[in-house]
């Protein structure tokens, strides 16, 4: 196979760079893909959404080979230094090496490797007349960074082929095959209220180190918001405990790194919980030592009643019967990995998070985060918690569902990949699915047929200003891109 410089792929990049793209700002990058094809006479379909989808046919001699499709995303995170003057919504990024020319990044910016190399890679090659290649497609796609909206509108109709390399993936040597879909579910608890008079206690977990919950939720990570329903039952106070709320998480697809509950108490009552308190501290801090070293538990006064303050010393809390129901549902629900796959084998499959919970007025709420690569699963684990949140007196409600991408046992395009990932470095790739979402698994939903792989250069520190890109890892992955067009050209 005749070797083909990256030359063109940077000079691709650096154009794609120069044009504003942040998440929901991609009129112009569309509109320059336009023109690429106008300017070649290569057929286009732009999509009412913005997506493009630019054609080129065979290549002489891989003209009965099945089609191939590059596919990316158009848009990236945009994010700037403090002191960065670029208007990252009209202004193209400012390109630059690093000293010892190993990285490409952007100055005081986010660099858009994630995922312009994707279109710099598709471009080059649409713009050759070298390179062999059966019917290839590029299918860029708007707005994957702020929900996948390109991939859910994209009309199975403008697609022709149906061998997808998804080049959004940032490890060079990984080629992903599989990947989680998700669902938000709230389960929401009405809780009925007693007025009681006393005095405000704040109990509260600080400290635990969170992450995200998809990709770091196999790490052993504390969720602080359950590890406070367990600090409560350990404190084991049965009526005293009068919560006016519960409150802890920001995100739901984080793993909470905090949580509080602001209880009443009268002066009798005072002694025997913090003494009950003192207990439970020392008890889960010689749990959690090893797991979470900065976790800290504290008791403190407060005199913030919020909205359940009816008069200074006067307070509406919640009634024994929905403590019972909200601790219990907290006690129980499952958190963490439920299950690893069987191929590839030891990989999260299936998980929830317990992202955020909330108390407003009379009502709290908590949300799970589910995922799983495999359909079937993510709806039984999300069933079991609607199945708990019923028997705990509550209700639950489901948004934002994304299909996964489930392991294909049977998969040529795998195959190819593997094989020619070999020839070029000597070693196998490692072949893996991720926990958390890819375009891969919206396409696959519409185009159930569809045969796919996830794989790019290395990319470090991607949404940040820190974003880098291997100059190396990118020729090497071009050079990877050739080797199996052609192997898939010779059909
Ligand atoms: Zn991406």
């Amino acid at each position: 196979m005749e070797k083909c410089s990256a030359n063109e792929v940077f000079r691709y990049f650096s154009e794609i760079a120069s044009i504003p793209r942040g998440s929901g700002n991609i009129g112009e990058i569309s509109a320059y893909l336009q023109n690429f094809a106008k300017e070649r006479g290569l057929a286009y379909i732009a999509e009412p959404c913005g997506n493009v989808i630019i054609r080129k046919d065979a290549t002489p001699g891989c003209e009965t080979a099945p089609g191939v499709v590059i596919q990316g995303h158009m848009d990236m995170v945009a994010v700037k230094e403090p002191d960065c003057t670029l208007d990252l919504a009209r202004e193209g990024l400012i390109l630059r090496k690093t000293e010892d020319g190993r990285y490409l990044y952007a100055e005081k910016t986010s660099l858009g490797g994630d995922d312009g190399i994707a279109l710099a890679y598709g471009l080059a090659v649409l713009a050759s007349d070298s390179i062999a290649h059966p019917a290839i497609e590029l299918v860029a796609t708007i707005d994957e960074e702020t929900g996948m909206d390109g991939a859910k509108a994209l009309s199975a109709d403008d697609v022709r082929g149906r061998q997808f390399l998804n080049i959004d993936s940032e490890d060079e040597g990984i080629v992903l095959v599989g990947c989680a879909g998700g669902l938000t579910q709230k389960s929401t608890f009405s809780v009925g209220r007693d007025t009681v008079s006393g005095s405000l206690l704040r109990i509260a977990v600080t400290g635990c180190r969170g992450g995200h919950s998809g990709t770091e939720i196999d790490k052993n990570r504390t969720n602080a918001v359950l590890l406070l329903a367990e600090l409560v039952n350990a404190m084991d106070c049965g009526q005293m405990l009068q919560p006016l709320w519960i409150r802890g998480g920001e995100k739901d697809n984080a793993i909470p790194t905090s949580a509080e509950m602001v209880i009443c108490v009268n002066d009798y009552e005072r002694f025997a919980i913090c003494k009950a308190f003192d207990a439970a501290e020392r008890k889960l801090l010689d749990a959690y030592r090893l797991q979470e070293p900065k976790v800290d538990f504290s008791l403190e006064e407060t005199t913030d009643g919020g909205e359940y303050e009816i008069q200074e010393g006067s307070y509406r809390v919640m009634n024994h019967a929905s403590v019972d129901n909200i601790l219990h549902f907290l006690l129980l629900v499952p958190f963490g990995v439920s299950e690893m796959s069987v191929e590839p084998k030891g990989l999260v499959e299936t998980s929830n998070n317990i992202g955020i919970v909330d108390t407003s007025g009379d009502v709290v709420t908590v949300t799970s985060s589910v995922r799983s690569s495999v359909e079937v699963k993510k709806q039984l684990l999300a069933d079991k918690i609607a199945l708990l949140t019923s028997l705990c007196g509550g209700i639950v409600s489901r948004c934002g569902e994304y299909p996964g991408w489930q392991y294909r046992p049977v998969s040529p395009l795998r195959d190819a990949f593997i094989e020619v990932f070999r020839d070029q470095y000597g070693e196998e790739p490692l072949v893996q699915t991720i926990h958390a979402g890819l375009e891969c698994g919206l396409i696959i939903e519409k185009m159930p047929e569809t045969d796919a792989i996830s794989f790019g250069p290395n990319i470090l520190d991607i949404h940040t200003t820190a974003e880098r890109m291997e100059i190396a890892s990118v020729e090497r992955t071009w050079e990877l891109l050739l080797r199996l067009l052609d192997k898939l050209g010779r059909g």
